[in-house]
């Protein structure tokens, strides 16, 4: 598993903190520790909203990054809104795309910066009728599958799970049958595809993927053509 978090101590989040995002401060509350306060986001100089939030700095998500709650009550508890449940547990990317988009770990400046501002830009959208997310990917396995359809150039999960078991391996042969089940050797058929993600993505990631398609997909395992 990734671990996108650079983890950095608290002396230096206070610190950053207290520059970048001075709504908020760490606290400690029984021995854990925990970012709380006001997330403002703002866009070219002016104050779009506010959100009451916790970023819980030891509790990772899949990429090993902090889980951020929205404790105002602002966002509806509902799956198209991002929200995961009634602790308000955000969603704030789809950790497949994330894992794609960032090679190294990010710092919590970079995650509030990045990330965790376009939730919030979004919500602020979906507040005034824009559809959410903007530009980005469906809620669970749907963005999973379009995720890996636009990075696989298939929207069958099982043929993707397949391509996957191949980009997993350390070592791949062009004679070797390939993953679209075409019948064909992949020198013949998909080896450009493969060729671009395995450039693209290092090994981990590539394994990161397979793993969480399997189970997002548990239908679409396939053993087919494996050499
Ligand atoms: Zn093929």
């Amino acid at each position: 598993m990734p671990n996108l978090w650079r983890g950095e101590t608290d002396d230096e989040i206070r610190a950053a903190l207290e520059v970048r995002y001075p709504s908020l401060r760490l606290a400690r509350p029984e021995n854990r520790r925990v970012i709380m306060g006001a997330f403002n986001v703002q866009h070219t100089g002016h104050f779009l909203g506010g959100f009451q939030v916790e970023v819980l700095l030891d509790v990772p998500d899949e990429l090993g990054l902090p889980t951020v709650r929205e404790v105002g009550g602002r966002i509806p508890r509902m799956p198209e809104r991002h929200i995961n449940d009634k602790f308000g547990t955000a969603c704030l990317y789809l950790p497949e795309d994330l894992a794609v988009r960032v090679r190294e770990p990010l710092g919590i400046i970079e995650f509030l910066d990045g990330p965790v501002r376009n939730f919030f830009l979004g919500q602020i959208g979906a507040e005034m009728g824009t559809p959410f997310p903007l530009g980005e990917w469906g809620h669970g396995a749907d963005g999973v599958k379009e995720m890996l359809t636009q990075l696989l150039g298939s929207d069958d999960v099982g043929t993707c799970v397949a391509f996957l078991e191949l980009l997993s391996r350390k070592v791949i042969k062009a004679h070797w049958p390939c993953p679209c089940g075409s019948g064909r050797s992949l020198r013949d058929c998909h080896d450009g595809v493969v060729r671009r993600v395995r450039q693209r993505l290092p090994l981990t990631t590539r394994r990161f993927l397979l793993e969480r398609a399997r189970k997002h997909f548990p239908e679409g395992q396939t053993t087919r053509n494996r050499p």
